[in-house]
């Protein structure tokens, strides 16, 4: 199986806060990279579809939120490689199903609801046997998709850049795709995450433990902002989408509020409070994921 991404283009973000502080932004349109696999998730699933393919897996299961981006990405690359795939997804079913689940049923995948309680020991040994039973043999894939694999797909990310940059930026929910770029650095330049969620600290840890699970050294040449999370994950606030109206209206390239509006509105107010050096170039990934704009009021 050769799974080459579709190439996608770098951007350049126009600004008047931009000139003042000296600073170019660049955004890299991941979004765009397949029409069913939605952007960074493109990359995190890459080596685990090779190697479930290698293994001689027909079944992929994953678990994740009612919303999850991965849970989308993974029903659509099980239509687009030919795998069965199962989602286990938090929480009671609800009827008629949000469009993210409708999408994920409607590319062949079966879903399974398990409880919070259930759901909190999903990755326990006696969870998995149950599953097993259920569903017979499968190739398993983490919440949110990051694992060792998934830091050797995203970083491939770096090679795909063909500008100089001096920082390149990403939103970080469990920081796989960070860990990626990282590795793909290999200590050149600076990445710089912005964490979407609330109390995010132990992040930094997760990087630590993906570089070191997938092979790589413990790298220095990156950070975590946790000043973006806008109450919590998936929270916003007005001023967020106020933020992402004028951006989308000025820039024509959408964002959503879970990550990609978080992570912009971050670098603007980072490169306003002079963050970066005049002179630096900021390349930001749009990771993709406008499947989860339904639902929000933009
Ligand atoms: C999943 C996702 C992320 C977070 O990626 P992690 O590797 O979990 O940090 C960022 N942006 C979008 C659009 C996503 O769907």
């Amino acid at each position: 199986m050769l799974l080459t991404p579709q190439p996608t283009p770098i951007q350049e973000i126009h600004d008047a806060v931009f000139d003042q502080a000296g600073v170019r932004l660049l955004i890299k349109r991941l979004d765009l990279v397949h029409p069913l696999i939605s952007g960074n998730k493109w990359y995190k699933l890459k080596y685990n579809l090779i190697t479930a393919r290698e293994q001689g897996f027909e079944t992929l299961l994953s678990f994740g939120g009612a919303y999850s981006n991965h849970i989308h990405a993974l029903a659509g690359a099980g239509a687009e490689y030919g795998f069965k795939t199962i989602g286990v997804i938090r929480g009671e079913e609800h009827k008629p199903l949000n469009p993210t689940l409708q999408f994920a049923v409607d590319h062949g995948m079966r879903l399974h609801y398990l409880n919070r309680v259930d759901y909190r020991h999903k990755d326990s040994a006696e969870i998995i046997e149950y599953m097993k039973d259920e569903f017979g043999d499968f190739y398993l894939i983490p919440e949110g998709g990051s694992n060792a694999m998934a830091v050797q797909g995203c970083a491939e990310i770096i090679a795909e850049i063909d500008q100089p940059f001096d920082v390149i930026a990403c939103a970080c929910g469990t920081a796989g795709t960070l860990s990626g770029l990282i590795a793909g650095l290999q200590g050149q330049h600076q990445a710089l995450g912005v964490a979407v969620l609330k109390g995010a600290g132990f992040l930094g840890d997760e990087v630590r433990l993906l570089l070191s699970e997938s092979g790589n050294q413990q790298y220095e040449n990156w950070q975590i902002n946790l000043d973006y999370h806008f109450g919590g994950y998936a929270k916003t606030k007005p001023e967020l989408l106020d933020f992402m109206r004028r951006f989308e209206a000025a820039n024509v390239i959408p964002l959503e509020p879970v990550y990609t509006g978080k992570l912009m509105f971050g670098l603007y107010d980072l490169i306003a409070a002079n963050h970066f050096q005049r002179g630096q170039t900021v390349l930001a990934l749009h990771s993709g994921g406008l499947q989860g704009r339904v639902g929000f009021e933009i």
